[in-house]
């Protein structure tokens, strides 16, 4: 299929049904500035996987919390970046009633900041940090941990150590059956940015899969399911394949 016609069958599909769920991954916001994992200046890559499998860790979290915080401000304290067009024209599709819902592994807030009101993050939020203290919870957001003067970061009403709001490896993820239900319940999804290979999101878009025919996915390079695709995009430029989507509409 040429681009063109690639454009008017994924705008056809999504004119069809209100009922379109939104899968996101890194591969959405690389083009607002924040690398993903597996990419060519992804920390797999410049780092090694077990390194990062290791230190991004609960176990780590608790018992050497200088290393995890060494380790985390380096490379997870994200730069203040804008969403990108990507993340903005979802949000627009979302309010003229195009996309039900957006559910992402990325901890960036970044569909949040474009305006995207059903946002959910199954790898949490690196914007917010929570008190390790059962009883307190406290909530801070990330100027406070970045300004804070020492580099494990405390809770300003217990002293407590804080925890990014983010799952660590060892961890559940959020929002798990709402993530499962809502993507099970779909009748088109649209998976954006993601490799199809993290675990257990990528598992429920394959549950999809296996019964729902209507799935389109829009990223660079293979992912783990682009054998049962409807329509698969290949490109290195989301917002500008959601512009032509959009156009087309
Ligand atoms: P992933 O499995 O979601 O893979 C990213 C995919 O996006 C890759 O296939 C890559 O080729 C593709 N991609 C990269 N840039 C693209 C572009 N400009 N246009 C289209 N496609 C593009 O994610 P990962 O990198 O393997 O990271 C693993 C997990 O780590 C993520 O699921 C997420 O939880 C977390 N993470 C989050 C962020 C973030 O919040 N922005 C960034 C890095 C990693
Ligand atoms: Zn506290």
């Amino acid at each position: 299929m040429k681009e063109e016609q690639i454009y008017e069958k994924i705008a056809d599909l999504l004119a069809d049904t209100r009922n379109t769920v939104v899968v996101t991954g890194a591969g959405i916001s690389t083009e607002a500035g924040i690398p993903d994992f597996r990419g060519e200046k992804g920390i797999y890559r410049t780092l090694g996987e077990d390194k990062v499998l290791s230190l991004l860790n609960i176990k780590t979290f608790r018992k050497k919390p200088r290393d995890f915080y060494d380790f985390y401000r380096n490379y997870f304290m994200m730069p203040q970046v804008k969403p990108s067009r990507a993340h903005c024209l979802l949000a627009e599709m979302e309010k003229k009633g195009l996309i039900r819902a957006v559910v992402t592994q990325n901890i960036d807030n970044l569909h949040q900041e474009a305006g995207s009101k059903r946002v959910i993050a199954v790898h949490g939020n690196a914007e917010r940090f929570v008190c390790t203290k059962f009883t307190c919870n406290t909530l801070v957001d990330a100027d406070y941990v970045r300004n804070f003067p020492e580099i494990i970061p405390k809770c300003p009403q217990c002293e407590s150590i804080l925890k990014p709001d983010v799952v660590l490896f060892g961890e559940p993820i959020k929002n798990h059956r709402q993530a499962r239900d809502i993507i099970l319940s779909a009748q088109l999804l649209v998976v954006i940015g993601s490799s199809l290979t993290v675990y257990p999101l990528a598992g429920f878009v394959g549950e999809y899969c296996a019964s729902r025919k209507n799935f389109i996915i829009i990223n660079k390079g293979p992912t783990a399911l682009d054998h049962v695709s409807t329509v698969k995009l290949e490109t290195n430029h989301t917002g500008d394949a959601l512009e032509q989507i959009c156009n087309h509409l």
